[in-house]
């Protein structure tokens, strides 16, 4: 008989168990109709889908009504066991006869179950008794290594629920196949020949430990790590993948004007150019132009008020993005207060600067700029140029790396969309892995178009002095 009471106490409790405990309580129920209703495969052997080394099929067993195979398995005597734990050859047997029931790959549209007899032996090398080393799972997962593959395989395409409910399996199990496949391709962070870099933040839960980093290959397009945080430790756990010369090697990083980030990156790649994202740094003044608008409303007379009022969206969104009514609303918002008109064509011009290619120009712009904003009476603004000219050799040198992190902008919506695919990604790790996975790059081309590889004499011109 192939069934135990031990096993069905060992195995309940567990959804992915509970088919396989209706068809042993089938299995019971009709033991006294033997062969009727347990119909073996009439002479067709099914043993050569299940070519696991060690072991011989003696069993198998389809049952209709339930719509599953038992598949039994034994030890192939005239192989000597081996130790799970160290993998070497075992001189005695301590003791035999112990069974484990695995899930594995589907026969057709039944569920398959193996009962696996194993032994127990005596490790010399690790001093004691152990399980003996299967070469289809490992000693403690309930799923066949192949199953586990197709998981991984699935995942790559449906949520863990979906798999779960297509297999009939335990999210849990399924999250635990998928992230063991994922850490063996993705784990370890590929640095190797990184020259370019994009560094971000990405807000996943609200409040301070809901955030990510996320370090993104710029030339290939590879998330090449990702980690929980957004402070000085979270970088120094990237950078302490990178051996003194692959940091050595990098020659640019895009991010925007976080002090961590920059510290950082000043710290372990001393030789790297800081290049802050234009749109980080249009949506900073984005919040100047609304304090502005904000001050300007209080203000306005009556008539004023009205134009005002509704206007934040007219003047922080995209000029070519507005539609004709709004166009009309914006125009009449500029002509009356001349404030706001000031900050939106600064607004526009911070664009200018960042279209510039020559550094000497860009610098001219910048103080164009800075003496124009002078003119606004208003401490944000006034903070504003402070601020950008501390931060100004991070803008210049975009003339020398015309990059940014806006490739990451796009990976943040995509990112979203595996937040809702992965579950439980409340575990960092493997959100971590996910990510990873769906951006795994394309070695041959780069964010910038054009040559498959951008080298220093074509994608970018050589900085003109030691200035950063
Ligand atoms: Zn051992």
């Amino acid at each position: 008989m192939w069934l135990s009471s031990q096993k069905v106490g060992e195995v309940s409790g567990k959804k992915q168990w509970t088919s396989y405990i209706l068809l042993l309580i089938k299995c019971l129920a009709n033991k006294d109709l033997g062969a009727e209703r347990r119909s073996t495969m009439s002479g067709l052997s099914i043993t050569a889908c299940f070519p696991f080394a060690g072991v011989k099929v003696v069993r198998q067993v389809v049952h209709h009504d339930v719509g599953g195979c038992l598949i039994g398995l034994e030890p192939d005597r005239r192989f000597r066991p081996r130790c799970h734990a160290c993998g070497k050859p075992a001189r005695t047997v301590h003791s035999a006869g112990h069974r484990r029931v695995l899930r594995d790959l589907p026969l057709a549209d039944r569920q398959t179950w193996l009962e696996v007899d194993y032994r127990k032996v005596w490790c010399v090398d690790c001093g004691g008794v152990r399980v003996e080393q299967l070469s289809f799972c490992d000693a403690s997962r309930r799923i066949t290594h192949r199953l586990a593959r197709y998981i991984y395989d699935l995942c790559k395409m449906l949520t863990v629920e979906e798999v779960a409910r297509h297999l009939d399996l335990d999210p849990k199990t399924v999250r635990a196949a998928d992230h063991v496949f994922l850490k063996s391709e993705f784990g370890r962070t590929d640095v190797t020949g990184r020259r370019i870099l994009a560094i971000d933040e990405i807000a996943l839960r609200k409040g301070r430990r809901g955030y990510m980093t996320v370090v993104l290959d710029y030339e290939t397009g590879r998330v090449v790590w990702m980690g929980a945080g957004h402070d000085q430790g979270t970088l120094d756990r990237f950078f302490a993948e990178m051996s003194p010369q692959q940091k050595a090697g990098i020659q640019a990083v895009a991010m925007d004007m976080w002090e961590a980030f920059i510290n950082r990156v000043r710290h372990h790649c001393p030789q790297a150019k800081i290049v802050f994202d234009l749109f980080h740094l249009v949506n900073a003044f984005g919040r100047v132009i609304d304090e502005v608008r904000r001050a300007e409303y209080v203000r306005a007379d009556r008539e004023g008020k009205q134009v005002i009022k509704g206007s934040r969206y007219l003047l922080l969104k995209n000029a070519d993005n507005l539609t004709e009514p709004q166009r009309g609303r914006l125009d009449e918002l500029l002509e009356l207060n001349t404030t706001l008109n000031a900050v939106y064509i600064l607004k526009e011009q911070l664009r200018e600067v960042y279209a510039c290619t020559d550094r000497r120009q860009a610098k001219r712009l910048l103080d164009a700029w800075c003496e124009m904003a002078d003119q606004i009476d208003h401490w944000q603004v006034r903070r504003f140029i402070g601020r950008l000219r501390y931060f100004e050799y991070g803008i210049l040198n975009h003339c020398d790396y015309p990059i940014g992190t806006s490739p990451l902008e796009g990976i943040n919506n995509k990112i979203k969309l595996i937040k809702r695919k992965a579950y439980g990604y409340h575990d960092s790790d493997y959100f971590a892995l996910k990510v990873k996975q769906a951006f795994p790059g394309k070695e041959t081309s780069n964010f910038l178009g054009g040559e498959p590889h951008f080298t220093l004499s074509s994608g970018f011109r050589t900085p003109d002095s030691g200035f950063r």
